[in-house]
């Protein structure tokens, strides 16, 4: 509204000056002509004193001219004052003359001087005068009047004054009027013009507060406000517009902030604007997917830490931090990553990582919180940032960030939820390599075919598991026998067997893929879990390791070969049993009814096969 005010501020002064323009010129117009004409019209009346005292001078009635001026004075209200003077000549030829016609002041005696009328305005508080003085000169003209005929004068000379004094105090009055009519015309024409502005330009001063009230709200994120006009074309039609733009900005922008907080907890980066916010937070994002991308690639858990090392030093700029892993079952801790000088913590926390605060309490440990927060810490003299996170069961990390300074300390506390963040992208890679790790252990393996072991299945398939519900992955389950394999052992002798066993590990490992698993259950039994493979394929594989094996021929000595079949039993996880383990069970209850069923087949598992104890 403040902008209204200041139009119609505006208008009023314009209206103001120009009512004063007028009355200015007006007044300054009014006063010279109302002279003007006082002037004319007290010439005149000097002029007629002056012929009626000629006409009084040639009747030889010149001893009555008082008569005359007196009935001048007291008949005409406009004239103040009237007086005649004589100059010296005529005083000399006729005398003084009546007392009143003696000089009055020096108008009279420069008029008797000079022969020329003189004209002035008196202005006192309670009355204007008009002092009109006019000589009277001898004349020779032909209509009777002879100046000469009487006085011993020259043509021209001055023979006495007429003075008149006229009031025009009304004529001040008149003006004072007008002038006082023109400014109330003046101010009724501004307030007329004020409340057709104000009429007019309200419904537009509305729309613009409206309007500024939606921009205000937009900036912090909300475009749920309405705009509302009164005001019809253009106006309407834009505020039509921005209703529907705003209402599109509602829709995607209010999707996108959802997104979004689903990606990055809400409050790691703050900022009144949201739009700035949600680019901050996509930016962050595409850093971390690059970050998460590159680590999934590499080698080892070791090299991953080197990164979120790197990613300390040059993104979050971090110039003194240590990095440590935490085995949590063994309750130690082994320095990872030092940037520079020595560890800040006692070399007791090593031995027992519980004594670190922030792995024992979960949180992260801020020094500037307390004083000497961490028991355990030797750098009492600096500010420290630790934070913990857990990776898995076993394994956690702990970040000790370091500063001398109080403004770099909280400037650290700060980045703290971004560099979760990174933690979080690199905990399932991290937790992966691991596993991986375990798995290459030689004593999961089975010593005959390379293969993994039963007890590789006890000890890691949990946690494979529950890898793969996280992670909505599938594994389909294959239990493999081969055919009538005693037979092998009683006809040809153990060695034949276990070459029979050692070449199957073999076609196991040609056949599947580097994420599947092949494990050598117990004797020649063994069991493949194929990762996120769909019915079709797992088939497939299961059809190819079938035939490759039925493929292959052994020696058994003397030039005598033997070829031999397997039954193949299939389950699938998570669709036919909640549980691997039960997974691995019905594909032992589908590889049963294959060998029940004639053998060297693959029978897929159906629930009918639990419930019909015929098949089992
Ligand atoms: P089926 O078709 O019903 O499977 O008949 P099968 O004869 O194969 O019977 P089964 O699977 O029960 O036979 C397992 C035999 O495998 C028993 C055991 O002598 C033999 N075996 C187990 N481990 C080894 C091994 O490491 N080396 C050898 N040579 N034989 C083994
Ligand atoms: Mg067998
Ligand atoms: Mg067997």
């Amino acid at each position: 509204m403040q902008t209204k005010f200041k139009l119609l501020f505006i208008v009023t002064l314009m209206l103001l000056a120009l009512g004063g323009a007028i009355i200015i010129n007006v007044s300054l117009n009014f006063r010279d002509y109302s002279i003007k004409g006082a002037i004319e019209k007290a010439t005149m009346s000097a002029a007629i004193v002056k012929d009626g005292l000629t006409a009084h001078m040639v009747n030889g009635t010149m001893d009555k001219r008082q008569y005359f001026l007196n009935q001048i004075s007291n008949n005409y209200d406009d004239v103040h004052t009237l007086w005649i003077v004589r100059s010296d000549n005529v005083i000399k030829q006729y005398g003084d003359g009546f007392i009143n016609e003696t000089l009055r002041d020096a108008i009279d005696t420069k008029v008797l001087q000079t022969g020329k009328m003189i004209t002035e305005i008196n202005e006192h508080t309670e009355k204007i005068l008009l002092r009109v003085t006019i000589p009277y000169k001898v004349t020779m003209n032909n209509n009777g009047t002879n100046c000469l005929s009487c006085h011993n004068a020259k043509n021209g000379d001055t023979l006495g004054a007429v003075s008149m004094e006229f009031d025009i105090t009304n004529m001040r009055n008149a003006g004072f009027f007008t002038i006082l009519k023109i400014l109330g015309l003046n101010i009724l024409f501004i307030i007329i013009v004020l409340v057709l502005i104000n009429h007019y330009v309200t419904p537009y001063m509305k729309l613009f507060t409206n309007m500024q009230d939606g921009i205000t709200k937009a900036y912090s994120g909300d475009f749920t406000h309405e705009f509302m006009t009164t005001v019809g074309g253009d106006g309407g039609q834009i505020v039509s517009q921005l209703n529907t733009l705003f209402k599109k900005m509602q829709e995607t922008f209010g999707d996108i902030k959802y997104n979004l907080s689903t990606f990055i907890p809400q409050g790691c980066v703050s900022s009144a604007d949201p739009l700035y916010e949600a680019k901050t937070i996509i930016g962050e994002l595409s850093d971390i997917y690059k970050f998460k991308k590159t680590i999934e690639l590499d080698a080892s858990k070791e090299i991953v830490y080197t990164r979120i090392a790197d990613i300390l030093t040059n993104k979050f700029k971090l110039e003194n931090f240590s990095f440590y892993e935490i085995d949590t079952v063994k309750n130690t801790r082994k320095l990872i990553y030092l940037s520079n000088g020595t560890s800040i913590c006692h070399d007791e926390v090593d031995k027992t990582a519980d004594l670190c605060r922030a792995h024992r309490t979960k949180t992260d440990v801020i020094s500037t919180e307390f004083i000497n927060l961490c028991q355990h810490c030797s750098a009492n003299d600096m500010h420290y940032t630790c934070i913990p996170f857990s990776i898995n069961e076993e394994n956690s990390i702990t970040i000790s960030i370091t500063s001398n300074s109080l403004d770099t300390a909280s400037a650290i506390t700060t980045k703290i939820s971004s560099i979760r963040n990174y933690l979080e992208a690199a905990k399932p890679v991290i937790e992966s390599k691991i596993l991986m790790s375990k798995l290459r252990d030689t004593s999961l393996r089975d010593g005959m075919t390379g293969l993994y072991n039963r007890r590789f299945l006890e000890e890691f398939i949990d946690t494979v598991m529950s890898q793969a519900t996280r992670k909505n992955e599938t594994y389909s389950v294959m239990m493999l026998d081969v055919d009538f394999f005693k037979m092998v052992n009683d006809t040809y002798g153990h060695d034949v067997g276990d070459k029979v066993i050692v070449e199957i590990g073999k076609v196991l490992q040609e056949n599947i893929r580097e994420a599947d698993l092949a494990i050598r259950y117990g004797g020649e039994e063994f069991v493949i879990m194929l990762h996120n493979a769909d019915k079709k394929g797992a088939l497939q594989v299961a059809k190819k390791v079938h035939a490759a094996f039925g493929d292959l021929i052994f020696e058994v000595g003397n030039s005598e070969t033997i070829q031999k079949t397997m039954s193949i039993g299939m389950a699938r996880f998570p669709q036919d049993g909640d549980t691997i383990w039960k997974c691995i069970k019905y594909a032992d209850t589908a590889l049963y009814v294959a060998k029940t069923t004639g053998r060297n087949k693959i029978v897929e598992y159906t629930k009918e096969m639990s419930e019909n104890s015929d098949l089992r």
